[in-house]
């Protein structure tokens, strides 16, 4: 019998566009022939579209308001095999969905509540990486409220990381409310900016000259395998949310040029990563990579990368030799396995 598949598309957070394109890819790419597939379209303001509205949405690339509240959905989401969460950033991809699917008692494709929420979360992932002995780069965190009413306790914590430093809120992605900052004077607004997004926020020490970024798809559950390393690159000053979606800006390259044993050992840090952070199904690992040092610094985890058909995580697996549609397939058996 054919599987019923709920695709969870859009979603809250400042990646909404983001989710939808990733959902159209998907939806397109699991075999009729093995899923019934049902999306529904979450708008920003959290609410469930219904199926006129939903399909709507995946055409026109935005959500209207309306649709029904998530605790009431939940419930008739009963009649699915597995629900595909293609949600990113807070409220999707931080374990919030997965805890309500989890309480709903439906699999879903990718981490749980664990996972998904201290791999969303910068420096609690920092955290749990540093305790595994994964390299990484010097970082401070900031609360809104130390910023509101200790500012110079926070700008003392900048200045010992030195300059330039990266400024980020803790649970975000596609580089939303990421600041390069270059000087001292630039560090308030780049602060205001990222606590208006999260109420907390990392503060990372940047590599002494512009790293090579490499990333590395993961996939499985307790046994999980790591595809060929790939590379990023732009032109920009750094890999913005400009330079992540507008057509032509970087260019992938996989495999990347780069030395065996490291890009053996990207993949080992990937897996290490991986367990310690207990996630499952997929993710991808991000890093840099200092070519004068040879030193690999692990960037970020994410649990629910972009997934349109040139996105890199299923670039990555192509590459493997798993074509599009198969990886799909995969991440649902991955969801229905006993673990
Ligand atoms: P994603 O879309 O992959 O989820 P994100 O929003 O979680 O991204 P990061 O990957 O943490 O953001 O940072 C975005 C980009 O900013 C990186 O790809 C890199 O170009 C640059 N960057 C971030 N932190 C640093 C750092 N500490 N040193 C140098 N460059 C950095
Ligand atoms: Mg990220
Ligand atoms: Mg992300
Ligand atoms: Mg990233």
């Amino acid at each position: 019998m054919k599987k019923r598949i709920l695709l969870l598309a859009g979603g809250q957070s400042g990646e909404h566009e983001v989710s939808l394109m990733s959902a159209r890819s998907v939806l397109n790419a699991l075999p009729r022939d093995q899923f019934d597939v049902t999306p529904v379209v979450i708008s920003k303001q959290g609410r469930w579209l219904p199926p006129t509205e939903t399909q709507r949405a995946l055409e026109s690339g935005e959500a209207p308001s309306g649709g029904d509240l998530v605790l009431h959905r939940a419930a008739s989401a009963e009649g699915y095999d597995a629900v595909f969460p293609l949600l990113h950033g807070p409220m999707g991809e931080d374990g919030t969905v997965q805890g309500l699917l989890t309480l709903a008692g439906i699999p879903f494709v990718g981490s749980g509540v664990l996972g998904s929420a201290v791999s969303m979360d910068k420096v609690m992932t920092k955290q749990v990486l540093a305790s595994a002995g994964i390299p990484q780069v010097a970082w401070q965190l900031a609360v809104r409220r130390e910023w509101q009413q200790q500012p110079d306790s926070v700008r003392d914590r900048a200045a010992g990381l030195e300059y330039p430093l990266f400024v980020k809120p803790a649970n975000l992605g596609s580089s939303v409310g990421i600041s390069k900052v270059a000087r001292a004077e630039d560090l308030d607004a780049a602060l205001n900016l990222a606590f208006r997004l999260d109420r907390r926020v990392i503060l990372e020490a940047m590599t002494a000259h512009k790293p090579r970024e490499v990333e590395v798809g993961i996939l499985g559950n307790d046994a999980p395998i790591a595809s060929p390393v790939g590379e990023l690159q732009f032109a920009a000053d750094f890999y913005d949310y400009e330079t992540k979606y507008t057509e032509g800006r970087a260019t992938m390259h996989i495999p990347a040029p780069l030395p065996a044993d490291v890009a053996e050992q990207v993949r080992t840090l990937a897996l290490r990563a991986f367990r310690a952070l207990d996630c499952a199904g997929l993710a991808r690992v991000d890093f840099f990579y200092l070519e004068e040092t040879g030193e690999l610094l692990l960037n970020e985890v994410n649990t629910m990368p972009g997934f349109t058909t040139t996105s890199m995580y299923p670039k990555l697996f192509e590459a493997a030799g798993l074509s599009y549609s198969a990886l799909v397939t995969r991440l649902v058996e991955l969801a229905l396995e006993d673990r």
